[in-house]
């Protein structure tokens, strides 16, 4: 019989797909690293449970504990499926910004949700990181798993998502392309393709009214280019650790606009449900086509699943209330 002790044994070895038709201009391979097949419908699987098992073995997190987090959701999601199986309570806070599907989801898991508002400073008490530290601090026997800067987040990508990917296409890959939020992604695979063949490009897929491009270009950290935007799942208003800044070759900003647009394109024409993030690092992937060439293997990562965004990218009511389409 072949089957996994629980749900926690299926996550990772996601399958490489190639994308056709809405690259269908572009002289390379494009592959698209397809993580929705993670029992949490996301990348974010494989970091939840790193995070876990490394806090356990340190001794942070302890039998009984409460797993504390400021979330977007995915990971919220991931530790939430992590939690059930290993017997910890878990509280997501989360910011009003992100869609309803995803505190819904994080609810059916189990988990407790405290919704905070998005337009405040970090360092604001009501801002989602302010509220999550406060309470791990008011919380007995809990643990603030800090996704931004626990290293347990790149690592599972330098052990999982990266040797994958070089796997899947024998050594071949040319150039990795990823949105990038708390770095997690970037940095572990980045590191891992860069050590098997420093001449693989690793570029990062920003947002407008994030700070990564400007600062990555110049080393200014600009407040000037931090204002609200509506991609989910990209972009911050912080630098975070595990935003590896030396392994990323470049970066590119994609509109609001474009990423939704092209969220629905995935779906309409590769019939690929996904979520925000990949319709922005697909459009990322079209705006870097100067860099490719004939022999080029470039991989895409799809960080999530597009039922999360049925009431907002999916929906064309909401689409034109945003001028995104006519
Ligand atoms: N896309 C989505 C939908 C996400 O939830 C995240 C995580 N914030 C990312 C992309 C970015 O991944 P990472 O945090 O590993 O940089």
């Amino acid at each position: 019989m072949k089957y996994t002790e629980n749900i926690l044994g299926t996550i990772g070895n996601t399958p490489l797909v190639k994308v056709n038709r809405i690259t269908a201009d572009l002289p390379c391979l494009v592959l698209a690293k397809y993580e929705t097949f993670n029992p949490g419908n996301s990348v974010k699987d494989r970091m939840a449970l790193q995070m876990i098992e490394d806090a356990e073995a340190s001794g942070l997190l302890k039998p009984g504990g409460t797993i504390i987090e400021s979330t977007s959701g995915n990971t919220g999601m991931g530790l939430a499926l992590v939690a059930i199986i290993k017997g910890y309570k878990m509280v997501c806070v989360i910011s009003d910004k992100q869609s309803k599907e995803k505190v819904d989801i994080l609810k059916a898991m189990g988990s407790e949700v405290y919704v905070c508002p998005n337009n405040v400073a970090p360092e604001d008490p009501k801002s989602y990181y302010s509220t999550a530290r406060r309470l791990s601090q008011e919380t007995p026997n809990s643990w603030y798993v800090n996704q931004y800067d626990n290293p347990s987040n790149y690592k599972a990508h330098y052990l999982s998502t990266g040797p994958e990917i070089w796997e899947q296409t024998e050594g071949k890959i040319t150039h990795f392309v990823v949105g990038v939020g708390t770095g997690g992604t970037i940095s572990g695979v980045g590191t891992f393709l860069k050590e098997k063949n420093p001449d693989i490009k690793i570029w990062g897929v920003d947002t407008y009214g994030s700070v990564f491009k400007k600062y990555h270009e110049t080393g200014i950290f600009d407040e000037n280019e931090i204002y609200p935007y509506i991609t989910e799942g990209i972009g911050e208003d912080i630098l975070p650790k595990n935003v590896h800044f030396d392994i990323i070759d470049g970066f590119t900003k994609v509109t609001d606009k474009d990423a939704a647009v092209y969220t629905q394109r995935l779906a309409k024409e590769e019939a690929m449900f996904l979520g925000n993030s990949a319709g922005a690092a697909i459009k990322g992937v079209l705006q870097l086509a100067e860099h490719f060439t004939k022999d080029d293997v470039v991989v895409v990562l799809f960080h999530d699943h597009g039922s999360r965004y049925v009431g907002k990218m999916f929906n064309d009511e909401w689409m034109k209330e945003k001028g995104f389409i006519g």
